[in-house]
C-alpha cells in the first residue's frame, strides 16, 4: 500500500479509537513541492495528511514552544515523526520537557527532504506545476518543460549524511524502515573548515554571518530552542545589542550554538528557514563534532541517556582550564 494511504488509514483508526485526540502532521503546501504542518483532530481531515520528500519542518517544535497553538483541553497528542523529529522528541523526554506517555509517536521512514535552494539552482525561475518521484529521480513539469533531476542533487545537506532516517522510538511505524542515506561524511564540512588558516576562517565567518538580518527564523523553527524567554529578547539584563551590527550578530549565533551543543539533531530546519541562505550548519556541525569527540554523545537517540551538557564527569577533558 502507498505510504500516504497507510498513514491516513492508521490515523483515522487512532482518532476513531480515541488513542489520540489530535495529530500533528504534514499537508500539501500551496505551491508544488512544498508541504505545511497541519493539525488533524477529525477523521475526515486525515485524508489531507502526506509524507514525502517535501516534509522539511521538524514537527517536534510544536510539542513545546508552540503548544499554545494546540487546543487547551487536548488529552493525547499524536505526532508524525521522521528520524530527526523523532530524535527531538526523545531529547524532549530526556530533558523532561514532555512525558513519554503524553505523546503518541507515529514513525515514518524518511528518504530525505528537498533543499529548496538546490532546487532553484537547478531550475532557475521555471515554475513547477507537477512533480513525480521515481526512486532516485524527481521528474518536474511546468508549462513548457519537463526535467529529470537526480534526488541526490537536490536533497538537503543534512539528509545526504543522515544515519538516522527512522525515529529511535515510536508507538506505530508506517511502511518499512528506511536505510541510512550516508552519501557524504557528516563532518566533512567541518574538516574542510578546520584546514583553513585562522584568518581565512574569520574572513569566511564574517562574510557569511554579516548577511544576517536577525529575523530569528533559525531560532524559531529550531526544536532545540524552546526557552520561554530567549536571551536575545531579554531587556533586563540586556545581554547584547539588538542591531544587525556584526559583533552583536556573532554573539547571537555563538551563544545560540552553545545552547544547542549536544542537543542539535542536524534536522536542517534552521538552514532551510534562513532567508539569506547563511551556512548555519558550519557552526552546528563544529559543535556537534566537539561534543561527539569529548563526550561520545549523539543527541536524541535514547530517553535514558542524559544530554551531554546536563551531566558532569570528573574524567571529562578539561585541558582548557589553566
Ligand atoms: S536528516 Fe534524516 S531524518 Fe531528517 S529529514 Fe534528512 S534524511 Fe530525514
Ligand atoms: S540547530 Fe538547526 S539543525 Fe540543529 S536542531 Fe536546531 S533547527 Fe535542527
Ligand atoms: S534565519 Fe538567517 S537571517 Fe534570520 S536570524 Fe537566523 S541566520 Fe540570521
Amino acid at each position: 500500500m502507498d505510504i500516504n494511504q497507510e498513514l491516513r488509514e492508521n490515523i483515522k483508526k487512532l482518532l476513531k479509537d480515541k488513542k489520540v485526540d489530535i495529530v500533528i502532521g504534514y499537508g500539501r503546501g500551496t505551491l508544488p513541492l512544498t508541504s505545511t504542518p497541519i493539525f488533524v483532530n477529525d477523521e475526515k481531515d486525515a485524508d489531507e495528511l502526506i509524507f514525502d520528500l517535501t516534509c522539511q519542518n521538524n514537527l517536534a517544535t510544536y510539542l513545546t514552544k508552540d503548544k499554545r497553538k494546540l487546543p487547551k483541553n487536548h488529552q493525547k497528542l499524536g505526532i508524525i515523526a521522521k528520524g530527526c523529529d523523532g530524535r527531538s522528541i526523545v531529547l524532549y523526554i530526556a530533558e523532561k520537557q514532555i512525558k513519554r506517555e503524553d505523546v503518541f509517536i507515529i514513525g515514518v521512514p524518511c528518504q530525505g527532504v528537498i533543499d529548496k535552494r538546490k532546487l532553484k539552482n537547478k531550475l532557475g525561475d521555471k515554475e513547477i506545476l507537477k512533480y513525480k518521484v521515481d526512486n532516485e529521480e524527481v521528474i518536474v513539469q511546468g508549462k513548457d518543460f519537463t526535467q529529470t533531476l537526480q534526488k541526490q542533487d537536490i536533497l538537503a545537506d543534512s539528509c545526504l549524511c543522515c544515519k538516522y532516517p527512522n525515529p529511535p522510538d515510536y508507538d506505530i511505524f508506517i511502511g518499512k524502515p528506511a536505510k541510512e542515506i550516508s552519501k557524504t561524511d557528516e563532518f566533512e564540512i567541518v574538516d574542510e573548515f578546520e584546514k583553513m588558516l585562522s584568518d581565512e576562517r574569520w574572513k569566511y565567518m564574517k562574510n557569511e554571518f554579516s548577511k544576517c538580518i536577525r529575523c530569528y527564523a533559525c531560532r524559531n523553527v529550531c526544536p532545540s530552542c524552546y526557552c520561554n524567554e530567549c536571551f536575545v529578547d531579554q531587556n533586563n539584563p540586556q545581554w547584547f545589542g539588538k542591531s544587525p551590527d556584526f559583533s552583536d550578530t556573532m554573539i547571537f549565533h555563538l551563544i545560540r550554538v552553545l545552547h544547542i551543543a549536544g542537543r542539535c539533531v542536524d534536522c536542517g530546519a534552521c538552514v532551510s528557514a534562513c532567508p539569506l541562505g547563511i551556512n548555519l550548519r558550519i557552526l552546528n556541525k563544529k559543535v556537534e563534532k566537539e561534543v561527539r569527540e569529548r563526550f561520545n554523545d549523539i543527541a536524541g537517540l535514547s530517553i535514558e541517556n542524559k544530554p551531554a551538557m546536563s551531566i558532569f564527569d570528573e574524567n571529562d577533558k578539561q585541558e582548557f582550564i589553566l
